[in-house]
């Protein structure tokens, strides 16, 4: 009985769900669907992966009246990145009904375009927090309608600090409504958060079968602080090295630490909450077409990273909780492909790891680290470099005209070409590195799409 057919879908639903070639329901699915159809309030246990998108996205479709112009689902995320993929997985589902119109309304995005485009409420919004939190005020969106509420990766929401923007949301949306709360963990603000907006619901929990469990190593190492950064640099120093992930419990040492890596001789940068979200895009942009081989970030900066499955992720500091530290070491290890989790503890943060290790129900793998001798500097270049063209959607330019732009007149190999990343006003290409001077020079020579745009290096 796991075939969507066995639910009480509408048809245009279950069409959706053939085009999109799902023939089973996911673990998560399974259980959380019937609950939710029903019309319940459900808290489910998933992570990314698990299908929770389709789960709540086709739920509050099933309820969804099209021909009712009034906003009546809001789906609230942590992170834009992830709102723009929600949105366009519920855009799938809705193919086949006629006229649902919905809308991403997120934060560091600007309100003079989004308040053009509210002057009929949608029926769907999906955003971040505060933004939403800012339109529901402002009285360019409506929350008297809504009969489902999402909270989506709520512990994520939660660590960034949108606690008080939920509560005053749900006071601002109709009393009577469905809450759908998605978590990949459950810690006690997350059973609290559920105490608090939703009504006598079902929980949902499911266990990665073994198979899919991807393979972490971890490693422990216990070491005085002051030999931290010796430690990091010769880690990082191995094939693994070259995209990695490195944490640090405070804002400030992301900074320091991506600076003494950046004078070893690595190329890292940092990453943390308070960056201009066009920064903020430039440096996420850059290690996922790895321009950039470490990236050093707190974990509210991290959590709205979209790179999974990175070969070696590294605790600067052991976490301060062992969920967090759990959260940090899901960031390695894909299916069939070993990752590496390295946390790095001083003799004082020893009570942290006994309180993983109790969790956990093991004994840490700890093992010695061996310093080598300070080495002279030795270059650890990443592969690529990134070019930023400023022209971007507004331009009506796509990757394939980069491509094109490149290949052809420019005369580089495809295989030259790396990840290209097209935002609104802006475009990004990296290349690789020893090529970068001639992909530049021959971008500023040249035209793309006919026209001459702008070209630098960034970094
Ligand atoms: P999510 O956990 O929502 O991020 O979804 C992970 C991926 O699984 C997405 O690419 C979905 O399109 C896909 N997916 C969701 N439900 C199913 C299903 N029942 N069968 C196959 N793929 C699915």
């Amino acid at each position: 009985m796991t075939a969507f057919t066995t639910l009480p879908l509408k048809p245009a639903l279950l069409a959706s769900v053939e085009t999109l070639g799902y023939d089973e329901m996911t673990p998560v699915q399974q259980q959380s669907l019937p609950p939710m159809l029903a019309g319940r309030d459900v808290i489910a246990q998933a992570q990314t992966g698990s299908g929770k998108t389709a789960a709540f996205g086709l739920s509050l479709l099933q309820s969804l009246d099209a021909d009712t112009i009034r906003l009546q689902a809001l789906v609230l995320c942590p992170t834009r990145e992830l709102a723009d993929q929600v949105s366009k997985a519920i855009r799938k589902l809705a193919a086949n009904i006629p006229n649902v119109k919905l809308l991403t309304l997120c934060g560091g995005m600007p309100l003079g375009p989004q308040l053009a485009s509210l002057t009929h409420d949608p029926h769907i919004v999906v955003g971040t927090p505060g933004r939403v939190q800012e339109h529901l005020k402002r009285g360019s969106l409506h929350g008297g309608g809504i009969r489902v509420l999402v909270l989506d990766e709520a512990d994520r929401m939660l660590d960034m600090g949108f606690s008080e923007a939920i509560d005053d949301i749900i006071g601002r949306i109709a009393k009577h409504h469905q809450t759908l709360l998605f978590s990949a963990t459950w810690p006690d603000e997350i059973r609290g958060v559920s105490k608090r907006v939703q009504k006598d619901p079902v929980a949902v929990t499911v266990d990665a079968p073994a198979e899919e469990r991807p393979a972490i190593e971890q490693q422990f190492i216990e070491l005085e602080q002051t030999s931290k950064p010796d430690a990091l640099a010769q880690l990082l120093s191995g094939e693994k090295g070259q995209h990695a992930l490195v944490f640090c419990n405070m804002r400030k040492d992301v900074d320091a630490v991506a600076q003494e890596l950046d004078r070893r001789g690595h190329s890292a940068l940092a990453l943390h909450g308070d960056m201009e979200q066009r920064d903020r895009d430039e440096v996420l942009v850059r290690f996922a077409n790895h321009s950039c081989t470490v990236l050093v970030a707190t974990d509210v900066a991290a959590r709205g990273l979209d790179i999974v499955a990175l070969p070696l992720v590294v605790s600067y500091d052991i976490a301060h909780d062992p969920e967090t530290h759990t959260h940090r070491i899901g960031r390695t290890g894909r299916a069939g492909q070993t990752g590496l989790a390295i946390t790095l503890c001083t003799p004082r943060e020893r009570p942290k790891a006994a309180n993983i290790e109790a969790l956990s129900g093991a004994p840490l793998p700890w093992r010695p680290l061996k310093l080598a001798p300070t080495r002279s500097k030795t270059l650890q270049l990443a592969p690529m470099k990134t070019l930023v063209i400023d022209a971007g959607r507004q331009d009506k330019l796509r990757p394939g005209d980069i491509l094109g732009a490149l290949t052809g007149d420019a005369g580089l190999a495809a295989n030259d070409i790396g990840k290209i990343d097209v935002f609104a006003t802006r475009a990004y290409v990296a290349i690789s590195r020893a090529l970068a001077p001639k992909a530049l020079e021959r971008l500023r020579a040249g035209k793309i799409k006919g026209r001459n745009f702008r070209v630098r290096p960034l970094g």
